[in-house]
């Protein structure tokens, strides 16, 4: 009898710099798990973008790849951007935030969990026990006003703080739910005290909890949570926040288990989604073999667990904790000697 089993198209975009070697070292493990039959099968578009393609074609987002974004059911990415690649008018080039932006791609969850206690530069903590979801708003904030102008007589500058209620109502929403998947705490990282924007967020936030009776809410302020994510990471399950605020504690928690080669991301809208490394492009180390691909392929598991293959994501994710309980499997920016190639295969050994 033939059962007939989901197919996702997945628009692979491997970008600039490492992006291409830790994409593919993703989709070896995906073809790893693809072939032991996990009741699910996967096909893969592959796409130019970024730097490198603007280079070629003058535009870093081709109509082509952004269509295919559009239409395939998950988008894994690299990393876009390379250093002194600007538009002709000098701005800086920022094909992710566009694709966010296009896409309405609103929640950035970025999953933080401790693989192996070497990997800390905190003591006394176990496989598992730093285990929290920064939730980042990412179409409005700080960064949504990109592109203002320099005022022409030098003497100021502004950026705006703009925040809506329906993007305030969604991110909040997108992480009670997410809360309601996990432990059931949702923490709002805000700075009510000084900025009337973040009362308004706080506002929209204790209106959502009221939805999610069951969910154990507090407010911290951004840099109280600075603090507290080094002093208790393991009093966090999922937090909540504004744009930038999200941008730059999510690099401080990627640091806490390991940095960011370690670290996964979601760009989640409605019905389209994109997964990839929180780390760039890093021109350094590219093509040298020496990139970390746990990020990215963790981010493939993000990918499967948005897709509603949880079973298959969880694969991923323990194959990558047995791989790393040998201390001497790390590449050399966790201060070990794996290629990018041997770590993954150490990867799919475990899966
Ligand atoms: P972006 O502006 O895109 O966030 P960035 O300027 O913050 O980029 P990254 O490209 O993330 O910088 O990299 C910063 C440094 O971290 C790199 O120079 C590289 O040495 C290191 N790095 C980043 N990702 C990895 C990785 N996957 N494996 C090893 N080292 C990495
Ligand atoms: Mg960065």
């Amino acid at each position: 009898i033939l059962v007939s089993q989901p197919n996702y198209n997945i628009a692979v975009l491997p970008g600039d710099g490492i992006g291409p070697e830790v994409t593919s070292a993703a989709v070896a493990v995906l073809d790893a798990l693809q072939a032991s039959g996990p009741g699910f099968s996967l096909s893969y578009s592959e796409h130019s973008v970024g730097a490198g393609e603007f280079l070629k074609s003058g535009n870093p987002l081709p109509d082509e790849a952004f269509e295919a974004c559009r239409a395939s059911h998950a988008v894994l990415l690299g990393a876009m951007g390379l250093p002194g690649v600007r538009w002709p008018d000098g701005r800086e080039m920022t094909p992710q935030i566009d694709l966010r932006e296009r896409l309405d791609l609103y929640a950035g969850p970025r999953p933080i969990y401790l693989y192996s206690a070497d990997d800390s530069p905190l003591r006394g903590y176990q496989p598992g026990e730093i285990d929290f979801v920064i939730v980042r708003e990412n179409t409005e904030g700080l960064f949504s006003a990109r592109g203002s102008v320099q005022p022409e007589d030098r003497l100021s500058a502004s950026d705006v703080l703009h925040l809506t209620r329906k993007g305030c109502e969604r991110i909040c929403r997108y992480a009670f739910e997410e809360a309601m998947r996990r432990r059931k705490k949702c923490s709002l990282v805000d700075k009510a005290n000084v900025l009337p924007t973040m009362v308004f967020f706080r506002e929209i936030f204790d209106e959502v909890a009221k939805d999610f009776p069951e969910v154990a809410t507090e407010h911290i302020y951004v840099d109280a949570a600075a603090l507290f994510l080094v002093q208790r990471p393991q009093s966090f399950d999922v937090l909540v926040t504004e744009n930038m605020f999200g941008d730059i504690l999510s690099d401080l928690a990627a640091g806490l288990v390991g940095g960011m080669g370690m670290a996964p991301s979601g760009d989640i809208g409605t019905d389209c989604a994109v997964f990839q490394p929180s780390h760039g492009t890093a021109p350094d180390i590219a093509g040298q073999g020496k990139a970390n691909p746990v990020g990215t392929i963790l981010s493939a598991a993000l990918m499967l667990d948005w897709l509603g293959e949880k079973e298959a994501a969880i694969r991923i994710q323990k194959a990558v904790k047995m791989a790393l309980s040998n201390p001497a499997h790390r590449t050399p920016d966790m201060g070990g000697k794996e290629s990018t190639g041997s770590l993954t295969e150490k990867i799919i050994a475990n899966l």
